[in-house]
């Protein structure tokens, strides 16, 4: 469902850019267009000819030949490119600054140094895995490595923004610092690099990776933990949100317009199933049934960690815990660890199951 949304609300830059080419002219000083392009096929059909003889010089580059260009993994100047949905614009950046870049707009500088660093090697690992084409899907965006749309890849600030939005050049180096101690360190399973989910605030408990996405096999160092700090005293922890019966029957006929709902909303909400971690798998409104992803995106919710009460006739309230997927690290379990004196490491293996943490090998 996130996958989905994700189309559906970059549809409009999407089609800009295909679309965006001058329309072809019917016609050309008089001449109909039918004639004038039987003229340059016989202009360029000796062209034609010459090319089936000579191998070309370049051919544009098919996503496969993308992913097999990568540069070596022990290169030193590795380089990835980003795609800005927000300017619709592809950059390079030496690997190092971006992940600069992903930690500054991921994570609040004021977090212990070693959750920064915690955030360095996940936000690395995120890259490095996507340039070898192991996760995501470059032809999202093109061919280009990565996005900045946090949903599809990871958030990213330039440092002029940030020193705008923020102005603390000290909270610019402190990221930095985190950067640069944690260099070349990235987490593999099996001596490939994993793909290294995280979100906000796990409300006490992560999620297991295949009751948010489809994935083909077993992840396991993606699998539902314990966190083994106290989240409850950051603001995302818990999030109370009401909304009145109409307005959930508008979003639900917004998204599913064949959907039927009676008055008697009460019974018209449902929770079907939970999923291992507690959180909601299965939900039905009305005529529809929808997993717990789908809802939470429905009504823009933290996350499906929730509960659902009615305190008077018109109204829902949803009190939801943890921010986020719930799949991976917890950054606010990171915090809280970096805070009780555990290091980087430490806090990437309690999250990561049976990860190894260590320096990039070729
Ligand atoms: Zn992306």
């Amino acid at each position: 469902m996130i996958k989905r949304s994700y189309y559906l609300k970059n549809r409009n830059y999407l089609s800009k850019y295909r679309y965006s080419y001058p329309k072809r002219k019917k016609s050309y000083f008089g001449v109909p267009y039918r004639i004038k392009l039987m003229d340059l096929f016989l202009y360029a059909l000796p062209l034609l000819l010459l090319m089936l003889v000579i191998p070309p010089m370049h051919k544009e580059k098919s996503k496969e030949a993308i992913v097999s260009d990568a540069p070596p993994i022990s290169d030193s100047q590795l380089k990835v490119t980003v795609y800005n949905p927000e300017e619709s614009l592809i950059s390079e950046f030496p690997l190092e600054e971006y992940v600069t870049c992903v930690v500054a707009a991921e994570m609040p500088a004021s977090f212990h140094e070693e959750a920064l660093k915690a955030q360095a090697v996940a936000a690395r690992t995120f890259a490095l895995s996507r340039m070898k084409g192991l996760y995501g899907n470059m032809s999202d965006h093109f061919g280009v490595h990565v996005c900045t749309e946090p949903k599809h890849c990871q958030a990213w600030i330039s440092k002029e923004r940030f020193l705008q939005v923020y102005g603390n050049e000290n909270a610019w180096e402190k990221i930095e610092k985190a950067v640069e101690e944690t260099k070349n360190i990235v987490m593999t399973y099996d001596g490939i690099l994993i793909n290294p989910l995280y979100h906000s605030n796990s409300g006490g408990v992560t999620e297991d990776i295949d009751a948010v996405w489809a994935v083909s096999g077993e992840v396991p160092y993606l699998k539902s933990v314990y966190s083994i700090v106290d989240e409850s005293s950051y603001e995302e922890y818990e999030k109370k949100v009401s909304f009145t019966w109409d307005e959930i029957k508008e979003k639900l006929l917004e998204a599913y317009p064949e959907s039927e709902v009676k008055s008697k909303f009460s019974k018209e909400i449902e929770i079907l199933s939970y999923t291992s971690s507690g959180r909601v798998d299965e939900i039905r409104i009305g005529s529809i049934k929808m997993s717990g992803p789908a809802f939470r995106e429905l009504l823009s919710l933290r996350s499906t960690n929730l509960e659902i009460s009615f305190p008077d006739k018109d109204t829902v309230e949803i009190v939801t815990r943890g921010y986020g997927h719930g799949v991976g690290m917890s950054q606010c379990g990171a915090d809280a660890m970096g805070k009780k004196g555990y290091d980087y490491i430490k806090i990437l293996e309690s999250y990561y199951t049976g990860v190894e943490v260590g320096e990039i090998k070729q």
